[in-house]
């Protein structure tokens, strides 16, 4: 059987994905000795032109890692569409606009002045001018499902080993999941994680640095915004394991949806207040105020996913 022919592209993201392959082990012997790599900038000098220059569909797998902010990126991962049989998300990023998609909440004019000065167009490469100008920002950043068709997600922050181990297993022996498949169970984090959960009434919320939390209980019966009650299994709650609440970064399960949604309805069904003649309301408002930073712990990998094209940002 012919080697399947893959590909990884990094777009809007930290490159931890594009490294992550190496944490299945000595298994990464198997994976690159069972593959045949046509274009990964990170590990090889390849260019754009080498990429034009493939026939339509002739690379079996691309993976793609990051979000969508540039219209570089657009332009990229349409081209990888064309020449590509399955195209993977690959990480939180490219599969729910991951952390980078927090950046939403600011224009994205006011990120660039955050984080270069308001005076940084005077020096800026002029685009065009000479061809080393950085790519322009979409207005937003998308997932990448909003830009192009995709085939199957390996979902996490970035994808623990044994996911990645799923899907190379699966492309190696040529035996792939249904078209759509999330490489992650079905069934909530909670399922796997070893701390004893009650379903105790949060009568207050700490954040994971304000505890030392007891080894053995849910650390969302402690108060601490655990998303393991909304978010798919696959990782073996590595975060929990060690004190961290987990972030939601392998996504929602099916029934959950929505990661914040979900989260929010749980959450309203644990906080409890008050006794019998006082003011349960006044009481409920003051442990929900105690939820800090509320978009960026609920929605930390996925707020990009919701936001609304129309500006710019995405579109197939
Ligand atoms: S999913 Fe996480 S590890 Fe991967 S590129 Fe995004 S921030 Fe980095
Ligand atoms: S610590 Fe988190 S993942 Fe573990 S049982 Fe509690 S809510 Fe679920």
């Amino acid at each position: 059987m012919a080697k399947p022919r893959i590909a990884m592209y990094w777009t809007g993201g930290c490159g931890g994905c594009d490294v992550s392959p190496l944490e299945v082990g000595e298994a990464i012997v198997d994976v690159l000795s069972g593959v045949e790599i046509v274009f990964w900038p990170a590990l090889m000098d390849a260019k754009r032109a080498h990429v034009e220059a493939l026939p339509a569909g002739s690379i079996d797998a691309v993976l793609i890692n990051g979000a969508l902010r540039t219209e570089e990126n657009m332009e990229m991962v349409r081209l990888l569409r064309e020449k590509a049989k399955l195209i993977v998300a690959y990480g939180a990023c490219a599969h729910l606009g991951g952390i980078i998609g927090l950046g939403n909440l600011h224009s994205a004019q006011s990120l660039v002045d955050t984080a270069l000065g308001e005076d940084w167009q005077a020096s800026a490469p002029v685009p065009g001018a000479n061809g080393d100008a950085p790519p322009a920002l979409t207005a937003g950043v998308v997932p990448l499902s909003d830009a192009i068709t995709v085939d199957y997600v390996v979902p996490g922050c970035p994808p623990p080993a044994q996911l990645i181990g799923q899907f190379f297993r699966g492309l190696l022996e040529g035996y792939m999941p249904d078209v759509g498949h999330v490489f992650a169970e079905e069934k909530a984090l909670c399922d796997q994680c070893p701390r004893e959960k009650e379903d105790r009434p949060i009568e207050r919320f700490v954040r994971p640095h304000e505890i030392e939390p007891d080894p053995d209980k849910c650390l969302l019966d402690q108060g601490v915004v655990c998303m393991g009650p909304v978010t798919r299994g696959g990782c073996e709650a590595a975060c929990p394991k060690l004190g961290m609440p987990c972030t939601g970064c392998v996504g929602p399960t099916r029934k959950a949806g929505d990661l914040a949604g979900g989260m929010i309805s749980a959450l309203a069904s644990l906080v409890r207040a008050g006794e019998e003649g006082e003011d349960v309301f006044a009481q409920e408002d003051e442990i929900l105020d105690g939820l800090v930073d509320t978009v960026g712990t609920l929605y930390k990998y996925a707020l990009a996913g919701t936001w609304k094209r129309g500006s710019g940002g995405g579109g197939k």
